[in-house]
């Protein structure tokens, strides 16, 4: 445990932060405005005691990033467990450079303890939220980003069975209030399940106080709001956007049966002032749901006029993911994790469907083309059927795809 008596013991007077090179942005869209928020509350610790702070995003060039500054320990996060090889790979290095403890924290040393230590050879391993640091404000200081990341609780009120926030935060704990911890214009809950928060309503009403000021710009939930909650708390809609919140997400984990509460949900909302295009559904594919039906929600969605945020399941110990949608030829088991309801074709044919489906809604087009996407057919073909039904362009536009039915798998069809 690293605690502030064992600190002072242990004369720290410098530390260094590192960040593994995740593959944030090239690989996950869903983690684009990632933050290793919790070394940056850590940074926020240690400076209350006096430590000299320094964060660096780990690549090939360490030594020469850190030749001014020796640390006396050194703290890597970690995130996902199928990208423990970036942590073992950014503790290696910090163990070869620097004769000093290096600590991991963060999901994968929280889930994966054991694993942790011998995998990346690292000293010690924290497991769980670091609680001396929770309630700090981040050091943005570290970073030059304009938006701020906000935890209004921890853990969640359910226990699903492909999530690990249970193991890594086992109570469920809600803030009543933020409006002290607001530094920046934009804000990014990172809240498992924001709208279960007890004191949702005065965190909501907060919110708009500060957008009537001006004080925040907008508001952006990363994980899928439980239209359950909604469904109980209808009002909800309108404070959210009340309190600027854009792109709402609804997850949508069960199965095709529950289409009339996610329709009801997703009307919440757009009677609350959202548009339907900039609504989405948040579903986890290559799990239980088998193709076919993750393909019937898509048209169910499409139905509602909204987009889809997707995400590929890999379980909680999967310890590698080489997934590369550019590879024509398919990929295995040996690759990355494909469900036994799943086949690698499947999951190429649904992530391509997704993606044609968001640009329709997006575009506000009724098919979606390849090649008039890469500007393959004239112009005036392009703009002459534009607004036309997907049978029209289809005589046209051999390659119109048509987002209103389910596209079977030619393999199994
Ligand atoms: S509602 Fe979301 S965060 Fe909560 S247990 Fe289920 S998947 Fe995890």
């Amino acid at each position: 445990m690293i605690t502030k008596k064992l600190i002072k013991r242990s004369n720290i007077k410098h530390a260094l932060l590192v960040e593994p090179n995740f593959p944030i942005a090239k690989k996950s869209r869903n983690h684009h405005d990632f933050l290793p928020i919790g070394l940056l509350k850590i940074s926020s610790y240690l400076k209350s005691l006096d430590i000299n702070v320094k964060l660096i995003r780990y690549d090939e060039d360490l030594v020469n990033e850190t030749k001014d500054f020796k640390p006396d320990v050194v703290f890597v996060t970690s995130l996902f467990t199928y990208w423990s090889n970036f942590v073992k790979e950014a503790v290696e290095s910090c163990k070869k450079n620097f004769n000093v403890p290096v600590i991991v924290g963060g999901i994968y040393a929280s889930l994966m303890t054991e694993h942790c230590k011998e995998f990346t050879g690292c000293d010690y391993v924290y497991s769980g939220v670091f609680e001396e640091a929770e309630n700090l404000i981040p050091d943005y200081d570290l970073v030059d980003v304009d938006y701020q990341i906000i935890h209004t609780t921890r853990g969640c009120i359910r226990k699903c069975d492909a999530c690990g926030v249970y193991e890594i935060e086992p109570k469920f704990l809600s803030k009543k209030s933020i409006k002290k911890e607001i530094v920046k214009k934009k804000i990014v809950f990172y809240d498992n399940n924001l709208l279960a928060n007890r004191f949702i309503e005065n965190i909501l009403n907060e919110l708009r106080e500060l957008k009537i000021e001006k004080k925040i710009s907008y508001c952006e939930s990363q994980s899928g709001f439980d239209g359950r909650v909604l469904i109980k708390k209808p009002y909800l809609g309108k404070l959210l956007k009340e309190a600027g919140f854009k792109n709402p997400k609804i997850a949508w984990d069960g199965s095709i049966d529950e289409k009339e509460d996610i329709e009801n949900q997703i009307n919440i909302l757009v009677e609350s002032g959202f548009k339907p295009s900039e609504i989405s559904v948040f579903v986890l594919y290559n799990f239980e749901i088998p193709y076919d039906e993750m393909e019937a929600k898509r048209v169910e969605a499409w139905k509602y006029g909204v987009q889809i945020s997707d995400c590929r399941f890999r379980p909680l110990d999967s310890t590698f993911d080489n997934y590369n949608s550019h590879k024509r030829e398919g990929q295995s088991i040996k690759d990355y994790y494909i469900h036994p309801k799943w086949s690698d074709g499947e999951i190429r044919l649904f992530r391509r469907n997704i993606r044609s489906h968001n640009i329709c809604v997006r575009l506000g087009t009724k098919y979606y083309s390849p090649s008039a996407e890469r500007k393959r057919i004239p112009i005036v073909l392009a703009k002459k059927f534009r607004d036309v039904d997907y049978t029209t362009a289809k005589k046209y536009i051999k390659d119109a795809w048509d987002p209103a039915i389910c596209h079977k798998n030619p393999l199994t069809r």
